[in-house]
């Protein structure tokens, strides 16, 4: 492996050392099918139950709240489809979400409207918070579904999903949350929380990729995606992937364990790391500096393309990423920055560092002079800040 400094966990994280041991065994040697009721099938089940056991501890809930899925998108699809479909909804055609949740809760909600269903997206204010105002103001008689996630992926900021959930209840309203981002950062309990239904992605928080959870209150039924055998309880069929559920619940488990001292270890390298990128000229933090995950840093730099400051980066090792997706040539700016207010051009020019625990202070000093450094390269190289510098254009920041 090459030297790299990884600063880009909410893409995905490092297995940790602990899931990949519980992990193990099923790969080698005990790859019994959980519905087979011999031995090596009924151990396989048994390793099935107990991640499940562990999983409802944790969120505290029941196991049977619990739906293994095949990650956060199917999650957050399962959930939304759940809501629309709910015997009790009959006859409501409205959803409430937001302008910057996940692609697979605004994909997901479009193919909806397709069908003849009518969806309120809400406005993201400046620092990056819904208001709980927001929603109260959006809801009607007619609304089967509030979601909104728990902490935004790119800008990290966390969402008031209490009082949100807690208004929701009053009106009878079913309320999902994407918690892909803050399990294993943020406390979750699931008792004391106004939450209907949930959706966690296990390759998040150091568990592998491909695996996740639904939660669904209890009397709430999941609506199957997919059709087949009897497998979690008929509400999604398909062969269990019994590994990867085993070491979620593992890593899940370290996690919360280890949440407050990774926290406190994390703001403070987070936090330096934003101190120093603020001294770019030119420059601007995305969300709420507060309500942030602790691992989120994301700014725009005015007068750069995020995706050519990431390749410098790349040179050096550090991995990061940016909120534009160059796609079939063109590029998109990313649609949270957007949904910010950030204009077009300045959400070009974004970048997201997602550092955790394992990073170090000497990490975040390199990281520090590398932005520096390549963002002076980039508007050194470029007309439109030439243009800026002399007066022809405005700056926006
Ligand atoms: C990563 C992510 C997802 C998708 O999860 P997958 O397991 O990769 O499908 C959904 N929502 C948020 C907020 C995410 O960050």
């Amino acid at each position: 492996m090459i030297d790299i400094i990884y600063a880009d966990n909410a893409a995905t994280t490092k297995l940790s050392r602990a899931a990949l041991d519980v992990m193990m065994p099923y790969l080698e040697h005990a790859y019994g099918n959980p519905s087979s009721l011999h031995r090596p099938g009924q151990i396989a089940r048994r390793a099935l139950d107990d991640a499940r056991n562990d999983i409802a501890d944790i969120l505290n809930c029941v196991p049977q709240e619990i739906t293994f899925t095949s990650g956060g998108t199917e999650a957050n699809n399962q959930a939304i489809l759940t809501a629309v479909s709910d015997q009790k909804n009959h006859g409501k055609h409205h959803v409430v979400s937001t302008a910057f949740e996940h692609h697979s809760v605004l994909h997901m909600l479009k193919k909806l409207e397709r069908s003849g269903f009518e969806v309120t997206l809400l406005d993201i204010p400046e620092d990056g918070i819904i208001h709980p105002q927001q929603v109260a103001a959006a809801v009607r008689d007619d609304t089967c579904l509030v979601s909104v996630m728990h902490a935004n992926n790119e800008i990290g900021s966390i969402q008031p999903i209490d009082e949100i959930g807690q208004l929701c209840r009053e009106k009878g309203i079913l309320f999902h949350t994407d918690a892909v981002q803050s399990a294993g950062h943020l406390p979750i309990d699931l008792k004391k929380q106004p939450i209907d239904l949930l959706s966690l992605s296990a390759h998040k928080f150091h568990g592998p990729k491909g695996t996740g959870i639904l939660y669904a209150k209890r009397g709430i039924h999941p609506a199957n995606l997919l059709e087949g055998g009897e497998q979690e309880r008929g509400y999604r069929s398909g062969t269990e992937n019994v590994a990867a559920i085993a070491g979620m619940a593992a890593a899940l488990k370290e996690a919360n364990r280890n949440m407050e001292a990774n926290t406190a270890r994390t703001v403070l390298l987070r936090d330096l790391l934003i101190a120093g990128l603020e001294t770019i000229p030119h420059s601007i933090l995305n969300g709420s500096k507060e309500d942030r995950l602790p691992g989120n840093v994301n700014f725009c730099f005015e007068g750069i393309e995020g995706e050519t400051l990431l390749l410098l980066l790349d040179q050096k090792g550090i991995c990061a990423s940016s909120g534009s997706a160059c796609s079939a040539g063109s590029l998109n700016a990313s649609h949270v920055l957007l949904a910010l207010g950030r204009p077009r051009e300045l959400a070009f020019g974004s970048l997201r560092l997602t550092i955790n625990e394992e990073n170090t202070k000497e990490d975040i000093d390199q990281i520090i002079n590398a932005v520096t450094e390549g963002v002076a390269r980039l508007r050194k190289s470029s007309p439109i800040w030439r243009d800026r510098l002399s007066g022809r254009r405005e700056f926006y920041l």
